[in-house]
């Protein structure tokens, strides 16, 4: 079955991207966002054979249902609604359900609507998603891609919390990670640059974008991931804190905080915002930096020093020769001060930098960031929709 297409919704907690994507290239006939849902600057726009067309959405329907009924009739207009065989949704959290891609029915819609306690927002917008593109195109099969699925091999050493156990055994409190589906893709993407196979193949999978994590995959499969129950935790981020003493929330709440402001400041300003105080934007904190901003300048140490440590101890996750670190997301694809402080953190592994290696892995563009004799480290490029139409087609 190749060169079919498939329409991917990734339906965020504000936002819905789409794509009909071929299943055998990657490449997409027509992509688009729809972004500050329930804000009054709404928006969607698109991008199709080079042109971007942008309107504003300006409704009292509920957005992300409002936005599914949009690119319908978008698609109806391109010419593109007989094109594609599938539906393909990115969903956020699975949970211990969700091992792999499930056909989409109502069963799995609330089941889904039922891990919303551990991605509220995110799978709330992925439930109506789904709902809205099962009415839009009642005749085609549609498919569920879990970002948490390919964190399910994890061994139980990894994934549980050093709590009383029957808070796993009743509520399920346990690591899940995120962004599954790209270090799935940039593993696989890896072994083939390595011609080997993944399954006898061993790498450290490093995303870094607004939400970062870093994944050791061992033989093709998860082993540890640095996100947790949710995907507060492990590196610091854009505004998340990332691994934190628990002691500073009840330290907090005796200050007087309370839940809801705590748990805000946690996730949407700290990270990159808190401690620069410019900007979450790795490319605003880099800038301030160079500009001698001392608080900008610790944000990337401590970035840099929280990743490469992971980086160190899924060395020991793995327990085998590493084939490659391979970094990915909008920071490990572009950034060469990032990737290369963090090898520098490395070198007592046997990582040394190439800075051309390094200067020529941007903007989407593969590359070796090593020099010779040196272990490996690569850019790869994610692609999570493509991956998202490939499973699909292999549904079908
Ligand atoms: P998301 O997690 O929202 O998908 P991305 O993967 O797009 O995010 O990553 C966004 C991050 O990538 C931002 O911090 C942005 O500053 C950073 N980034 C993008 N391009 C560059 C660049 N050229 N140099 C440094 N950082 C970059």
């Amino acid at each position: 079955m190749s060169n079919s297409y498939v329409l991917v919704i990734n339906s965020g907690s504000s936002s819905l991207k789409f794509a009909v994507i071929d299943s055998a290239t990657g490449e997409a006939l027509v992509t688009g966002l729809g972004e500050c849902f329930g804000l009054p600057e709404a928006s969607i726009s698109w991008k199709y054979q080079g042109e971007k067309t942008e309107e504003v959405i300006n409704t009292s329907e509920d957005h992300h249902q409002y936005a599914v009924s949009r690119v319908v009739k978008l698609l109806e207009t391109l010419g593109l609604s007989a094109q594609f065989v599938a539906v393909g949704h990115r969903i956020v959290a699975g949970g211990e359900t969700f091992k792999g891609t499930v056909r989409v029915t109502e069963a799995v819609i609330q089941e889904v609507e039922r891990l919303a306690e551990l991605a509220p927002l995110h799978n709330k917008a992925n439930a109506i998603g789904m709902r809205a593109a099962m009415e839009a195109f009642p005749e085609l099969p549609q498919f569920a891609v879990f970002d948490t699925a390919f964190h399910q091999t994890m061994p139980a050493k990894a994934f549980t919390f050093a709590l009383p156990y029957e808070l796993y055994e009743q509520h399920k409190v346990r690591r899940y990670g995120a962004h599954g589906t790209s270090h799935y893709y940039v593993s696989r993407e890896a072994a083939k640059m390595l011609n080997k196979p993944v399954e006898q193949s061993n790498f450290i999978t490093v995303h870094l974008g607004n939400g970062a994590s870093v994944t050791a995959v061992k033989h093709g499969e998860c082993v540890d991931t640095s996100m947790g129950l949710t995907p507060l935790a492990g590196l610091m981020m854009g505004t998340r804190c990332g691994d934190l003493d628990p002691s500073v929330i009840e330290f907090l709440f005796r200050k007087g905080w309370k839940q809801e402001a705590l748990f805000e400041m946690l996730n949407k300003k700290s990270g990159f915002l808190g401690v620069s105080g410019v900007t979450s934007d790795a490319r605003g904190v880099l800038e301030a930096m160079e500009n001698g901003n001392p608080r900008a300048k610790l944000a990337f140490d401590i970035f840099t020093y929280r990743v490469a440590k992971y980086i160190g101890s899924y060395m020991v996750a793995i327990g085998e020769e590493v084939d490659a670190i391979v970094f990915t997301g909008g920071i490990g694809e572009n950034s060469l001060p990032i990737r290369s402080e963090i090898l520098s953190y490395l070198s007592v592994f046997g990582y040394k930098e190439d800075p051309q290696g390094n200067a020529d892995a941007r903007f989407g563009q593969s590359g070796t960031i090593t020099s010779s004799g040196s272990k490996l480290a690569l850019v790869i490029p994610t692609n999570e929709e493509f991956v998202i139409a490939q499973q699909s087609v292999e549904m079908l």
